[in-house]
């Protein structure tokens, strides 16, 4: 099934940028139950380094929590096109194919040029080795664990795009199938971390993942609705008109709502209590999201929820990077 993801995934990439994966990589797993990705540079391209744990534990998980209200409409049925028997299985292949998208991201998006060593993905194990990023932070003068974070926030943005991208933006079942999907695995993760004492080490937290996830999700949204202008050095949206109350609250109903419920499921499922308290109530967070995308003011008081306000700390730190590195800023639209 990881193969298959990794096939999905590098297909994906070839269709979005018309052409084929420019990197020669290859697939290496382990006997092992923890979940745990990673990929390294190798002589040749690459190597994503992947446990058996992997596709069992996401495979469990969503075997798991179908029993629980997730992924289904006001009938109690399951969200077409969701069937019974198959779902777990159909969607830990999104799940999957999310993660390895999430890989070849750090690859494609040239994160190392600044990460020389191995780059992980997934959870803390002895086989973890966080990169320090020491140049980079001493030049911009934070945390080296805020570099990581944003390159995290990066290849999450640019996997979750190619993700939703196999959905048009107006089919919400489609969309929220695949949200939930990706933050299947971001809770898996979190969960882990949690246990092994390693919270916010590698990545982001679960609450800011979301929070990109969300805030990326309403863009693609509100780009469907607009014009798409490009000039040779520019490409940007021109909103056609701006959405009525009517079709805001159609939106956030009928697909940021359910998306959260579906979320706050799963996290208790995997006892998450931090995170439901977080959740639960979504004002704040939908107030964030409107404000990640008209905001004048994205400093972290203009947000009210835990996971806007870390985003808004990194999506600062991100931009110096980009500069600093030369990253095109391209990349994280
Ligand atoms: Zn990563």
């Amino acid at each position: 099934m990881i193969e298959d993801a990794l096939d999905a995934a590098i297909a994906e990439i070839a269709q979005a940028s018309n052409e084929p994966f420019p990197f020669e990589l290859q697939l290496i797993t382990y006997t092992d139950p923890e979940l745990w990705a990673m990929v390294r540079p190798e002589e040749n391209g690459y190597a994503i380094h992947c446990n058996t744990g992997t596709e069992q534990s996401i495979q469990k998980l969503w075997s798991d929590v179908l029993i629980h209200d997730v992924l289904k409409g006001a009938d109690g049925a399951y969200v077409a096109p969701l069937q019974v028997d198959d779902a777990p299985k159909t969607l830990a292949q999104v799940s999957l194919t999310w993660l390895m998208m999430h890989e070849l991201m750090h690859i494609a998006m040239g994160h190392f040029d600044l990460i020389v060593e191995a780059e992980i993905v997934g959870l803390s194990s002895s086989r973890s080795t966080p990169s320090p990023h020491t140049d980079l932070a001493a030049q911009l003068g934070c945390d080296p664990v805020l570099i990581r974070h944003c390159l995290e926030m990066q290849a999450d943005w640019q996997a979750g795009q190619l993700v939703l991208d196999a959905a048009k933006a107006n089919n919400f079942t489609a969309l929220r199938i695949r949200a939930v999907s990706i933050m299947a695995v971001v809770l898996l993760i979190e969960r882990g971390n949690m246990q092994a004492g390693t919270l916010g080490r590698d990545h982001p937290s679960a609450m800011a993942r979301f929070f990109t996830l969300m805030a990326g999700l309403f863009q693609r949204w509100m780009y469907e609705r607009g014009n798409i202008k490009s000039d040779a050095e520019t490409a940007r949206v021109e909103l056609s008109e701006t959405p009525t109350e009517e079709e805001l609250k159609a939106y956030f109903d009928g697909l940021v709502r359910p998306v959260v419920n579906d979320v706050i499921v799963i996290a208790t499922a995997l006892e998450l209590t931090d995170l439901i308290a977080d959740l639960r109530g979504d004002a704040a967070l939908i107030r964030d999201i409107f404000t990640a995308q008209y905001g004048e003011d994205l400093s972290e008081d203009s947000f009210g929820s835990k996971g806007g306000k870390e985003w808004s700390r990194l999506i600062v730190l991100n931009e110096q990077i980009m500069q600093a590195s030369g990253m095109r800023s391209e990349d994280q639209d």
